[in-house]
């Protein structure tokens, strides 16, 4: 059995409802959804558990007894008192959703407070999971100190699978956020990156370019998302392309790129081929896609 450990944040999701003034509670986050898909995915075979802090309230209890619903383990999550956990609402203008964020002060942040709770939590782990979206979320000191964690896991024959996930707004500026991602890109065996946020912030060319930087600054493996578009895939050999089936409908295109992750670990976990994996993970990306919200049932 293979534990994997997802790093990062959940937060609260307001959604509008069918009802004028109404919202449903729900939770997500990038490096939670790409566990709640992996643990749905893998079943009882292997152990997904997910790395954060929460506080000790009503609304962080809710949100632990929706992991462990989910299958995801908890026993990585600190409780810290005083503090809560982010929140963010959807809001629907004329047809197109907008969204507004009050994570400043979440506890969350804190999630790497502490190198003896994060050696203790990857421990046992075979497989770390964080995104750049966990990175921008922490002071300078915690982020040093999660990526020491992550590069002695490696070191102890951990495998570090990383997304860039790339949200300037989240960063004090373009410069940090794209150091930071290098450096995380330096402890990862494997970075599984987004074409068009790339181009912008790192002025890739084209997927290639993407892809030759990650591998220069030393994943072994590479896998370049390019919503519709092809994807590129390198373990270190030749490049090889993966064209996503296209969606006849995209109703809502949140978590494509997590749920993409999941089903591409899934698959390697099973022990297929890597280009194999990529197919399985964009066929579960585009059957996300097709249905509204985050975390889409998929299992069985
Ligand atoms: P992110 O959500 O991280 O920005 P992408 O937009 O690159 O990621 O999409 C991730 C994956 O989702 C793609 O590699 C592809 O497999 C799938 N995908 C995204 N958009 C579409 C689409 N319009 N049609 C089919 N597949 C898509």
């Amino acid at each position: 059995m293979t534990r994997i450990v997802s790093i990062g944040e959940c937060m609260v999701e307001l959604a509008p409802t069918n009802i004028e003034g109404s919202y449903q509670i729900g939770f997500a986050g990038d490096t939670m959804n790409t566990a709640w898909y992996l643990s749905q995915l893998l079943g009882d075979a292997h152990q997904v558990d997910y790395l954060s802090a929460v506080g000790q309230d009503a609304i962080s209890e809710q949100m632990l007894e929706f992991l462990q619903e989910a299958g995801i383990g908890t026993d990585s999550i600190q409780r810290l008192p005083g503090l809560t956990v982010g929140l963010y609402m959807i809001q629907l203008q004329d047809g197109e959703r907008s969204f507004s964020y009050w994570r400043g002060q979440s506890a969350a942040r804190m999630l790497a407070s502490d190198s003896d709770q994060l050696a203790a939590a990857l421990g046992s782990a075979q497989i770390a999971f964080f995104s750049g979206i966990t990175l921008a979320i922490l002071s300078d000191q915690d982020r040093a100190r999660l990526l020491a964690a992550l590069a002695a896991f490696r070191t102890g024959g951990g495998t570090v699978v990383f997304d860039p996930n790339l949200r300037p707004r989240l960063w004090d500026s373009p410069d940090t956020m794209t150091a930071s991602i290098t450096a995380a890109a330096e402890v990862s065996d494997t970075v599984l990156p987004s074409h068009e946020d790339e181009a912008t912030w790192f002025g890739d060319a084209d997927p290639e370019a993407t892809l030759a930087r990650y591998l220069k600054a030393g994943a072994q493996t590479v896998v370049v998302k390019n919503g519709p578009g092809e994807i590129l895939i390198s373990d270190g050999g030749a490049i090889s392309r993966v064209s996503p089936v296209a969606a006849p409908t995209v109703v809502d295109t949140t978590a494509a790129g997590d749920s993409f992750n999941a089903g591409f670990l899934a698959s390697q976990l099973a022990g297929k081929p890597i280009d194999q994996a990529v197919i399985d993970a964009a066929a579960l990306a585009g059957r996300v896609i097709q249905s509204r919200g985050a975390l889409m049932p998929c299992a069985g």
